[in-house]
């Protein structure tokens, strides 16, 4: 073991802390705040055993660099930002979606990402 329970430590706080999925790069930096010197790689060999425990989870979004996040939210849904690329966590859930699929069919589970433009980024103007 060439990482410290301090360096995991502030690893994980640093995506507790987090309002949103992060990204490693910004894991480390986050982490840095905390205990300085952790890299990238520690970043990435920390996530690792959190993700084998399941504490936590990678959030895959095609075009986006795959973040990661606390996996005891419970059900939530994302936002991503088309101009930063940052992926925000949406409270709530879609109602009735079982309206959709056709009669005799089961939704047992749904993935939704909404995009757009976030506060940070504007309205869309210019
Ligand atoms: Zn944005
Ligand atoms: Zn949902």
């Amino acid at each position: 073991m060439s990482y410290s329970t301090r360096q995991r430590e502030a690893i994980l706080n640093t995506l507790r802390r987090a309002d949103r999925p992060l990204t490693p790069q910004e894991i480390r930096e986050g982490a840095n705040a905390d205990s300085a010197g952790i890299g990238l790689a520690t970043v990435y060999r920390a996530l690792k055993t959190f993700m084998a425990r399941k504490e936590v989870l990678l959030v895959e979004i095609p075009g986006n660099p795959p973040c990661y996040e606390p996996a005891d939210r419970g059900h939530h849904h994302h936002f991503v930002c088309d101009r930063c690329r940052h992926i925000f966590d949406l409270r709530g859930c879609v109602q009735d979606l079982d309206t959709l699929v056709p009669r005799d069919f089961s939704v047992q589970r749904h993935d939704i990402t909404l995009y757009g433009v976030c506060a940070a980024c504007g309205t869309g103007e210019g």
